[in-house]
């Protein structure tokens, strides 16, 4: 083992500025914890994008080392339940947040922050669904615990390109609801098709601007990743006893409705965190993901990338053009 690794380190300029450059850092350097691990992949999320901005809402301290998401091999580790060589991952909790993250060949963190790698799941998988994927199956899960069963018509899910979007469209296509897809890229209508969505619909076309309380019904359910008034309109567009799960907010983090749509037609707004969900819940999600969830088409959904190109994609995800999952190869 080397006595430094390669990892995206984010630092603060006198100016304010932040750069994002790929250095080698002693490992010494690594913050205290119980599990050391190899990272072999990591992923690329919209909250990533924030960090390596220097968004203070998600980290505070610089120089850093962003990557909310890392999956790979135990090195070594001082509680019983992990040893060297088990296959593992991290996603959430403070990882990449304050604490530094997966965009590095190693991490060290908590026990209790460490999923060991479901059997029917490689690590690479694991990125390519990564906490997108985790976030979009926790949104299924709460369209089906509110008992939103795919004979009660269409599911709408927004910013369907994305990490969450798109793999909340292939969890609930294979789950045989009939997927409509928001978009606003014009090119993308194949790739969504393939995921299984039946109707891909223009961004415009669910942005009302009018004010109106309630809107025809339509949506049995709906997968939110955007938030603002997208959000907004898919409320006042949901059918009589539909559920809304909202997780995002490139959109707009303010959500401007009126009582009408929970009181006239008893529609349900449920909110989705994958950081600090569960270890119990992240373990069922997980199983759920690795077995019968598995999205049919993990290859189309993924750009594969090296630390040194993580730059260009961060640009491009604050730009909301990304198309699937970007995996980190870390070997
Ligand atoms: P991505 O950038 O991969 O996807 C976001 C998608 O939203 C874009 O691809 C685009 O899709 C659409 N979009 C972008 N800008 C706008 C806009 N101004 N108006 C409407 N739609 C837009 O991000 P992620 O999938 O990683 O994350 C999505 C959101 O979910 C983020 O806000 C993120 O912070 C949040 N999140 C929350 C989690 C939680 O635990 N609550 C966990 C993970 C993510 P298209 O062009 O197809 O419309």
């Amino acid at each position: 083992m080397s006595a430094t690794f390669k990892a995206l380190q984010v630092t603060q300029t006198p100016e304010q500025q932040f750069t994002q450059e790929v250095v080698n850092i002693g490992l010494d350097k690594l913050p205290p914890g119980d599990v050391l691990i190899r990272v072999h992949y990591s992923s690329l999320n919209y909250k990533d994008a924030l960090s390596a901005t220097g968004n203070r809402g998600v980290t505070r301290q610089f120089p850093h080392i962003p990557g909310i998401d890392a999956a790979g091999i135990v090195v070594n580790s001082n509680v019983p339940q992990f040893k060297p060589n088990d296959l593992v991952m991290v996603t959430g909790y403070d990882l990449g947040m304050n604490t530094w993250g997966g965009f590095a060949e190693y991490i060290r963190v908590p026990a209790e922050w460490v999923v060991p790698l479901p059997s029917d799941l490689t690590l690479q998988e694991s990125m390519i669904l990564g906490t997108a994927g985790l976030t979009a199956a926790l949104s299924v899960n709460g369209l089906i615990q509110q008992e939103i069963t795919p004979s009660l018509g269409e599911v709408l899910v927004t910013g369907s390109t994305g990490g969450v979007g798109s793999l909340a469209v292939s969890i609930l296509a294979k789950l045989g609801y009939s997927v409509v897809a928001v978009t606003g890229k014009s090119k993308s209508h194949d790739f969504l098709k393939k995921l299984g969505a039946k109707l891909i619909i223009n961004r415009s076309e669910i942005d009302e601007q009018t004010g109106k309380p309630l809107l025809k019904e339509r949506w049995a359910g709906v997968i939110d990743t955007v938030g603002g008034n997208l959000l907004a309109t898919a409320i006042k567009s949901t059918q009589y006893g539909g559920c809304v799960t909202a997780c995002g907010l490139v959109a707009g983090a303010n959500l401007t409705t009126t009582v009408y749509p929970f009181i006239l037609r008893g529609v349900r707004l449920i909110g989705i965190d994958s950081v600090q969900c569960s270890m119990d819940k992240r373990l069922l999600i997980w199983s759920k993901l690795a077995a019968a969830w598995k999205p049919t088409y993990l290859d189309e959904l993924v750009t594969t990338i090296s630390l040194e190109q993580l730059p260009e994609k961060i640009s491009e995800i604050l730009q909301g053009n990304i198309q699937g999952r970007i995996l980190v190869d870390l070997r």
